[in-house]
């Protein structure tokens, strides 16, 4: 027994030098890879970090790369180690994620905010467009096209992420009934795959690997370089806030709108139950000289469901404008006297959040945990779920804003790895919740997740159809069933271009084959 015993411990106390001998070898293999960026092996904690505040894995290394050849020399090499080396690479934009989706444990974290050296070149013309590097934040882009009158056409509410994380998932917004999402606004992407292969691809050329990596969660390439469609950009936006009691008098509102052609550029809404406090009114930086702002309308305890459109226009289109807002304005059947207008330039409208960021930051509640649940729900099954959830499951929306608006399946490629409901239209519905770390209130992480689940179910007895938008999962079952029919595509398009399962382990789809 004393014999065993102590045989088991040697076995142990070996195993255990073996994982120690091996591990520091890697960082130093990395060490004299050719390459113009370098690797950071103390400076590491940045990494295990994100906007959701929940998860941290400590990565070996961070790479800041100079260019799209070191992020390839890099990923060959880990992928030449062999299946003795566990060493996985996540590419990290701005490292907006929420549950760790852009970490990497003991693996190598690539910075892609160091790749945004190589200089946009914005390309104008017929079909005008801006080559960017996969690191960019679109804040800069908008900054830098807007020098030659044009812009992207679908967007993000929020501007301060990178190219390379907003097409990993699909980049919706109130533009994305009439544009799409932004991954439908790509010409052309340079990605470098698991294999290390730099490639060009697009429509026509590498087109599978093109539409693999357009909301491929990372699993498939690392996007280095994008061509990013855009428009004539306007100088500024009428922005409008109406109000309804009726959930299905706002839906079929916002339903109509976006089915219309000539309508409003940007279509979203949001729910306010019981609403107080800061958070919920982080995305209404309205302009203060309206003098009733919206989202303080009393509502005497009954829910409400605000509108929010938002016309663009150039100053000597102005009288135009007026005409087209008020004509679609007068077919709407929102309460009538909740009609909140303001006139703001473009960059304004467009950076808005990060106006309620700076407040919120100055107020030490930006960097809390968010623990953020984000639905697809099929346009039949609206109903039920506003019925079970908004006033019951949800009884408050103090923690955060809650955004829900429908867009158009039409404006989607199918081509793309983006999971969607099967409706023609389907709406985004966004829980943008934020917990008090140590509270045991409605406002702590237990009553925020165990909220989270029950929508969750509720969803899943109603046989709803939903799917999730920057979904997180924790087996390979759920994914399984998150893709659907799209699972064995997907898992054939990984085995082709990320074979050895290195990229994105934050995702938690695959394991690093070992
Ligand atoms: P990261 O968090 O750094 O990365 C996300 C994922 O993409 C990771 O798996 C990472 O490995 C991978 N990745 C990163 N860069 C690359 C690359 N170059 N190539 C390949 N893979 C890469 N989303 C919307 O669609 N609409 C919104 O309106 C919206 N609003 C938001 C508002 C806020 C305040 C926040 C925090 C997020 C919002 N999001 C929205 C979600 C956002 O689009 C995603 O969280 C996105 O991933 C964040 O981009 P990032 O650059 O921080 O990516």
């Amino acid at each position: 027994m004393h014999f065993l015993r102590c045989f088991i411990i040697l076995f142990l106390i070996y195993i255990a030098l073996q994982i120690n001998l091996c591990l520091p070898s890697i960082p130093s293999s990395l060490k004299t890879l050719p390459i113009a960026g370098h690797f950071d092996f103390e400076h590491v904690h940045h990494a295990a970090k994100d906007f959701g505040n929940r998860y941290s894995f400590l990565p070996l290394a961070v790479l800041h790369p100079k260019s799209a050849s070191d992020i390839a020399t890099t990923v060959k090499h880990i992928s030449h180690m062999g299946p003795g080396s566990r060493l996985t690479v996540a590419a990290r934009g701005h490292g907006h994620s929420l549950q760790g989706q852009a970490q990497a444990h003991r693996g190598v974290v690539i910075n892609m905010e160091s790749l945004q050296g190589s200089k946009m070149q914005v390309h104008t013309g017929n079909f005008p467009y801006v080559d960017v590097s996969g690191g960019e934040l679109w804040i800069n882009i908008l900054h830098e096209t807007l020098k030659h009158g044009l812009a992207p056409k679908s967007w993000t509410d929020y501007l301060h992420l990178t190219v390379g994380g907003t097409l990993s998932n699909a980049g919706i917004s109130g533009q994305a009934f009439r544009h799409g999402p932004q991954i439908s606004n790509v010409h052309q992407l340079e990605v470098v795959t698991g294999k290390g292969e730099v490639v060009s691809c697009s429509e026509k050329q590498n087109s599978d690997l093109f539409y693999s990596v357009l909301g491929g969660l990372g699993q498939f390439g690392i996007i280095t370089r994008a061509q990013i469609s855009l428009e004539p950009a306007p100088k500024m936006v009428k922005w409008i806030r109406v109000l309804y009691t009726d959930f299905a008098t706002f839906a079929k509102d916002q339903e109509r709108l976006i089915s219309v052609k000539n309508t409003f550029d940007y279509i979203e809404g949001f729910v306010m139950i019981n609403r107080t406090g800061l958070l919920n009114n982080w995305r209404s930086s309205f302009n203060p000289k309206d003098p009733v702002q919206a989202s303080q309308f009393k509502s005497d305890g009954r829910i409400l469901f605000c509108l929010e459109l938002a016309k663009y226009f150039n100053p000597e289109e102005m009288a135009v404008a007026n005409e087209e807002v008020t004509s679609s304005l007068s077919e709407l059947n929102h309460i009538p006297s909740t009609l909140f207008q303001s006139e703001v330039p473009y960059i304004e409208f467009l950076d808005r959040v990060h106006v309620s960021e700076i407040k919120l930051r100055s107020k030490g509640l930006w960097e809390v945990p968010h623990p953020w649940l984000n639905l697809l729900i099929p346009r039949s099954k609206i109903h039920s779920f506003a019925e079970q959830v908004f006033g019951n499951i949800l009884t408050n929306t103090s923690n955060g804003p809650v955004l829900i608006y429908p867009v158009n399946k039409s404006k989607w490629d199918n081509r793309t790895s983006a999971v969607l409901p099967e409706e023609d239209v389907f709406y985004l519905v966004a829980f943008l919740t934020s917990a008090v770390p140590s509270s045991r209130g409605s406002d702590g992480m237990d009553h925020i997740l165990s909220q989270n689940r029950r929508i969750l179910e509720s969803c899943e007895r109603g046989g709803f159809g939903v799917k999730q938008y920057l979904p997180h999962y924790s087996t390979q079952g759920e994914w399984r069933s998150h893709f659907g029919l799209q699972w064995e595509a997907f898992v054939q398009r990984k085995s082709t271009y990320d074979p050895l399962r290195i990229l994105a382990p934050g995702q938690r789809i695959f394991q690093k084959a070992t």
